[in-house]
């Protein structure tokens, strides 16, 4: 069994990503995130100062923007829109989830394609799914690059995504399909699920439960990538019960330092990408 090393990949992805943003600012090019807090939800505080940090390291310019818990949709929709017209700012995200009573469709759409470094808009989700060039979901394109700077061939291999979410599973399985591996998606509704991962090359997990992926449901040999994060007695665990199932994988994902690194290594990615195309 190896360790799929989220932490020395991201660590890659930021020295090569770097190397970029300065070119670009040999080209008189700033490449700036603009970073949307709505609300006080502390996961939410965390992941955004994870990202500051790690767009300081790369040096893009993070701009962050605050909002109170009763900003009103007009003004967060004002917000939005005002950083998505200005030419400054390359990518623009939206730490979500945002406070009940605001309309997430409606401000999310405010940000055009070009700008859309979470690859969440329709038209980069289309793109992805008609297997065109696409801004992508970070979290599953993290994942295709961990399993490709692991050199883990997928053409022709059986893959199996525990998960649907739009923001992990779905782009995941669509990303492994592009790439030629034979792809199931599992969901809640799904019948006789143990035995289907059990037909896996690669088990992606994506469910967000504790130890819901255990030893009998996986394939001797099979790679097995943890995108879940959970909490429990506070210490961070994956969806997959690490100790018993290591064992039986070529390469296994660590949570954490697997897929958590990549994801934003991507998002940083995403936003070099979108300056050199504004550029
Ligand atoms: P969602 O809650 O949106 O989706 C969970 C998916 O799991 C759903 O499709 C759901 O099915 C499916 N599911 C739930 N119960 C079962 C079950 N018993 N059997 C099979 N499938 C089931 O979560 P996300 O996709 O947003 O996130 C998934 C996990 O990944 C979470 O732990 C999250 O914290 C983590 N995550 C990690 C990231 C990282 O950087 N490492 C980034 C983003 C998320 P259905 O559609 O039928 O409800």
């Amino acid at each position: 069994m190896k360790l799929l090393d989220g932490k020395l990949c991201a660590a890659e992805v930021r020295t090569e990503l770097k190397a970029r943003v300065a070119r670009l600012a040999a080209e008189g090019k700033k490449v700036v995130l603009a970073v949307v807090r709505i609300g006080d939800d502390p996961a939410s505080e965390i992941y955004i100062r994870n990202k500051v940090r790690a767009c300081d390291e790369v040096g893009i310019v993070p701009v962050v923007r605050i909002l109170p818990a009763d900003t009103s949709q007009a003004e967060a929709e004002a917000v939005v829109s005002a950083l998505s017209s200005d030419p400054e700012i390359c990518g623009i995200l939206v730490q979500l989830p945002l406070p009940a009573g605001l309309d997430e469709a409606r401000i999310m759409r405010l940000i055009p394609p070009e700008k859309d470094v979470d690859g969440f808009s329709a038209q980069n989700l289309g793109l992805l799914a008609s297997d065109r060039p696409a801004t992508v979901a970070c979290t599953p394109q993290g994942v295709m690059e961990l399993l490709r700077r692991n050199m883990i061939p997928l053409a022709g291999k059986r893959a199996v995504v525990i998960g649907r979410s739009n923001i992990v599973g779905r782009p995941m399985a669509l990303l492994l399909l592009n790439a030629d591996a034979t792809v199931t998606v599992c969901h809640s509704k799904t019948q006789g699920l143990a035995a289907i991962c059990r037909e896996a090359d690669l088990l992606v997990c994506a469910v967000g439960r504790p130890n819901f992926v255990t030893a009998d449901m996986v394939k001797e040999g099979a790679v097995v990538v943890d995108v879940g994060i959970n909490r429990t007695a506070g210490k961070l665990c994956g969806d997959v019960d690490f100790a018993a199932v290591a064992p039986h994988t070529s390469y296994i994902t660590p949570v954490p330092g697997g897929v958590g690194p990549m994801t934003v290594a991507m998002l940083l990615k995403n936003c070099v990408d979108a300056a050199e195309r504004q550029l």
